[in-house]
């Protein structure tokens, strides 16, 4: 979870200090400390709860689950067992033969996090750095709905774009923010049952959840059909050689001794502060994903990569808000604003051009300006120049003019650049003329029927002009000497 402090302490919790410089008695398990809850962490877990459709227990309880591990000093790890917060939840996902499938959620459940060891491979010992230990986790258990890797991986990115909306967790699987523990059954088609269960654990990507699942399916089959049998255990997935391989086998709820932790009160939680959580809830991604299809009128692909991330659902409806037509504006997000946001490796978040801006070059393909090639242009530019005011002052970008100290408008840029489009027809005449006698064969081949030529006959204009002409009219001029 995204709290600033730990779930039982005041340790903070942020990723990537120096190893157990974020520790204190409470989160080491010295003798005699005592927890206290973090509000902040039943908030969140409640929100989470919440958007998942579970029902807020009022009244739930932390239990002891004990056992020995070097990352658990306590050699407890305080968590929910018989009385979790949410029960009895569900998410939908798009299923594979289209149209959505229902994944139930068993479970949401509090704990803290434990330590992590760090196996040196220099010398003959394990170092643990304890700033990890007591942050707080969420368990989200589902029913066993999922039926194959792509609808697993569907799920977790489903749950993702839930967490990042609320606000709750970051979703950074290269941190460790958001983790998998598979579980793994096959059965012969047709049977009802469910088969022995393998657990593949600590799977820190979609990719290798995919690939991790469709490895374990294989290995199952293979042995039933062998006439083996299957083992309950947990196994982990070598991402080197694209393989599972036995841990330990499983254990069993008992083997933990579990008892309610006698060090934290029952929690009861206030009806009237769950509203209030509710109250404060975003508009989740579902339902956002259909208004922008009902509203905007958007196709149902432009729609879901929108509200994938609620920062670029907000970017898309300023830059609407600011006067861009709706597919308009997705089309520039989709293309041209990815692909440079990805090539500085920037978040949405990031972005150097605010919705105003590309707001501010639309107007110029608009009112004739320039053309939709060169507006990518003026984009491209404003977008490196923004950058380099913003974030690089070390002059390292390539910007083709001298870096602006205030932001610069597409005017400007258009100016600088001499990209103004050619929308004299006289002018465009003299070319479109020089293009046709230059090419004597091809005019009679359009004029025979091969009305594909068009494209050829536009596209040296383009080149003569260098790409400024104002290609609805050179088509209107084209069209007119040819049809003559
Ligand atoms: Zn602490």
């Amino acid at each position: 979870m995204l709290t600033e402090t730990k779930i039982f302490c005041g340790c903070p919790t942020a990723f990537g200090a120096e190893p157990n410089t974020q520790t204190c008695p409470v989160c080491i398990g010295m003798p005699g400390v005592l927890p206290v809850l973090n509000r902040r962490a039943l908030e969140f877990a409640i929100r989470t709860g919440l958007a998942t459709n579970c029902a807020i227990s009022t009244y739930s309880r932390f239990a002891r689950k004990n056992y020995f591990y070097p990352d658990l000093p306590k050699g407890y790890q305080i968590s929910q067992y018989e009385l979790p917060i949410c029960e009895h939840g569900w998410v939908d996902i798009a299923s594979e033969e289209g149209g959505h499938k229902r994944v139930g959620i068993t479970r949401i459940h509090m704990e803290e996090d434990a330590g992590k060891n760090i196996h040196e491979e220099k010398g003959p010992y394990s170092l643990v750095d304890f700033n990890r230990t007591g942050v707080p986790l969420m368990e989200i258990v589902s029913e066993p709905d999922i039926r194959t890797p792509a609808e697993a991986v569907e799920y977790m990115k489903k749950l993702r774009t839930i967490l990042r909306y609320l606000g709750v967790c970051d979703g950074n699987m290269e941190q460790g923010s958001l983790r998998c523990d598979a579980n793994v059954s096959v059965r012969e088609a047709g049977s009802a049952g469910m088969g022995v269960k393998v657990e593949v654990k600590n799977i820190n990507s979609f990719k290798f959840v995919e690939r991790a699942l469709a490895y374990e399916i294989k290995r199952q089959v293979k042995t039933l059909e062998e006439g083996g049998a299957l083992v309950q255990e947990t196994r982990l997935f070598d991402t080197q050689a694209g393989v599972t391989q036995s841990m330990r086998t499983k254990e069993e709820a008992h083997d933990y001794r579990y008892f309610p932790d006698p060090d934290l009160v029952p929690l009861v939680v206030d009806e009237k502060w769950i509203e209030e959580i509710r109250a404060s809830l975003p508009e989740l991604p579902d339902i956002k994903f259909k208004r922008f299809v009902k509203d905007y009128g958007l196709p149902e692909q432009d729609a879901a990569m929108l509200t994938e991330e609620r920062a670029m659902a907000d970017w898309f409806e300023e830059a609407v808000k600011a006067g861009a037509t709706p597919k308009a504006a997705s089309n520039w997000m989709m293309g041209e604003l990815l692909r440079l946001l990805n090539k500085k490796n920037l978040s949405i978040e990031k972005s150097p051009i605010d919705p105003k801006q590309l707001v501010d070059i639309l107007k110029e393909i608009e009112n004739g300006t320039i053309n939709r090639t060169q507006a990518k242009e003026v984009f491209e530019e404003m977008f490196n120049r923004e950058f380099h005011r913003i974030y690089d002052t070390s002059g390292r970008i390539e910007v083709t003019l001298p870096a602006p100290k205030v932001a610069m408008t597409a005017r400007q840029i258009i100016k600088e650049k001499g990209l103004v489009q050619i929308s004299d027809a006289g002018e465009l005449e003299k070319t479109v003329d020089e293009v046709l006698s230059a090419s004597p064969d091809e005019v009679n081949r359009f004029k025979g029927g091969e009305e594909k030529l068009m494209g050829f006959f536009v596209g040296q204009v383009m080149k003569i002009t260098r790409g400024k002409a104002n290609p609805k009219l050179v088509n209107e001029l084209l069209g007119k000497k040819l049809s003559t």
